[in-house]
C-alpha cells in the first residue's frame, strides 16, 4: 500500500514510518518540522519506498494514497502552548484537510487522538465511554479541545460521507527520539538524571500517569488501522500506573545517578490521575502492551546517553 504519515518526522511518527517500510509499504512522510527532526528519519531517506514532504497540514494537499495516519500536531505542553492558535488550526484545519483527502481518494484514515480528551478525569481508569472533564478555556484547551473537535470531525465524516475512519486515544508514550527539551516528564527526568541535575517534580509528585513504550504503541496503531469496521475511539496505552515520584526514583536508579529532586509548582489543569481501560483494544485488536516500564526506560536511557555523548564530542 501507499501510506501517508503526517507528523512522520516526529517521535511516534518516525517509529511508525520505519515499521511500515519494514512491512513493505510505500511511505509518504509529511511534516512541517515544528517538533519533528530530520535525524529521526535519516536512516529512511535512502529507502526508495520512502518519500519526505515538507508541508503544513493546515494547507490542503493532493496525493494518491491508500491509508492516512494523521499524527501531525505538537504533543508536549511546551510546544502546543508555544502558539496555541496554531495548535487549534493544526487539529481542526489539518483534520478537515486530511479527511477531505481521505474522502476524495477513498483512503482509510486514522487520527492520533489523546487521553487528554478525558481532561482531569473523574472516572478512573478511563473507558472510551467516559466523556471527560475538560476545561474549555485553560492553557491546555488548545490541545485538548482541538483533539476533541478532531474526533467529532472524524465521526461526522464517517456518518455523513462514509469515510473509513479509526480513532486512537493515545495515552502517555515514551521511548527513543523524544526531544530532550520538549518538557515531557520522561525525557526531562532522563536528561536531568544523566546530567546529574535535580529532577524537576511538579506539585507533590503524587499525580499518576501510565506510560506506554513506543514499540507497543506502534503495534497497536497498525492493528487498529487494519481492523475491520472499527469507527469508535479505542484507548491505546499501558495500564501500569505510577506516581511521578515513583517514575523519578526509577529513572535515577536506572541512570545510576546521584541526582536529587527539586519541587516546582504544578502547572494549570494538570490531570491528577490517568490510566487507560484497554478492554476494547484487548477484545477487538487482540493487543496488550508487552514492554514493562523498567525495560522501556532502560532502552530510552541508552538512547539519551548516546545522544548526550554525541552532543559532547
Ligand atoms: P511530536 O511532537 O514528536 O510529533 C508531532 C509531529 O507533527 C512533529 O514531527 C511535528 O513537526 C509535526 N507537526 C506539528 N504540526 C504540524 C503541522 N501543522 N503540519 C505538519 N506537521 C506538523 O509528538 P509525538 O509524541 O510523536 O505525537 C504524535 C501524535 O500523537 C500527535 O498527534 C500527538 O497529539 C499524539 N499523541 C502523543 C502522545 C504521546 O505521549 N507522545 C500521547 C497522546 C497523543
Ligand atoms: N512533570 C513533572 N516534571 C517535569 C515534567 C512533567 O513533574 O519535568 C509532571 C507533569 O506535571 C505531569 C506529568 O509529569 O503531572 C506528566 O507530564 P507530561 O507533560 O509528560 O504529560 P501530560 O501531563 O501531558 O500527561
Amino acid at each position: 500500500m501507499r501510506i501517508l504519515v503526517t507528523g512522520g518526522a516526529g517521535f511516534i511518527g518516525s517509529h511508525l514510518c520505519e515499521r511500515l517500510l519494514n512491512e513493505g509499504h510505500e511511505v509518504i512522510c509529511l511534516d512541517n518540522f515544528f517538533t519533528g527532526r530530520r535525524e529521526n528519519i535519516l536512516s529512511l531517506l535512502d529507502n526508495p519506498r520512502f518519500e519526505l514532504l515538507r508541508h503544513d497540514v493546515i494547507e490542503p494537499i493532493l496525493l494518491e494514497v491508500d491509508q492516512i495516519y494523521n499524527l501531525a500536531c505538537p504533543a508536549s505542553p511546551i510546544h502546543y502552548q508555544y502558539n496555541p492558535v496554531k495548535t487549534v488550526k493544526t487539529s481542526v484545519m489539518g483534520m478537515i484537510n486530511m479527511l477531505g483527502l481521505a474522502k476524495r481518494v477513498r483512503a482509510r484514515i486514522l487520527q492520533a487522538s489523546t487521553s487528554e480528551v478525558y481532561g482531569d478525569p473523574l472516572v478512573h481508569p478511563q473507558p472510551e465511554e467516559y466523556w471527560g472533564n475538560v476545561n474549555p478555556i485553560g492553557l491546555r484547551s488548545c490541545y485538548d479541545e482541538g483533539k476533541r473537535i478532531a474526533e467529532t470531525l472524524m465521526m461526522d465524516y464517517h456518518r455523513q460521507n462514509n469515510v473509513d475512519t479509526r480513532i486512537a486515544r493515545i495515552f502517555n508514550t515514551y521511548g527513543p527520539r523524544m526531544l530532550e527539551n520538549d518538557g515531557r516528564v520522561v525525557s526531562n527526568f532522563v536528561v536531568q538524571a544523566l546530567r546529574g541535575e535535580s529532577l524537576t517534580l511538579y506539585g507533590e509528585g503524587d499525580q499518576t500517569r501510565s506510560f506506554c513504550y513506543v514499540d507497543d504503541l506502534v503495534e497497536a496503531l497498525t492493528r487498529l488501522m487494519n481492523a475491520d469496521d472499527l469507527h469508535e475511539p479505542v484507548n491505546l496505552g499501558n495500564p501500569g500506573e505510577f506516581t511521578i515520584k515513583q517514575l523519578a526514583e526509577e529513572v535515577v536508579r536506572i541512570c545510576g545517578s546521584a541526582s536529587g529532586v527539586t519541587y516546582m509548582p504544578l502547572p494549570q489543569d494538570d490531570p491528577r490521575q490517568r490510566k487507560p481501560n484497554i478492554k476494547r483494544a484487548q477484545a477487538l485488536l487482540g493487543w496488550n502492551p508487552t514492554i514493562p516500564l523498567r525495560e522501556g526506560l532502560e532502552k530510552t536511557v541508552t538512547f539519551f546517553r548516546s545522544r548526550e555523548l554525541r552532543a559532547k564530542s
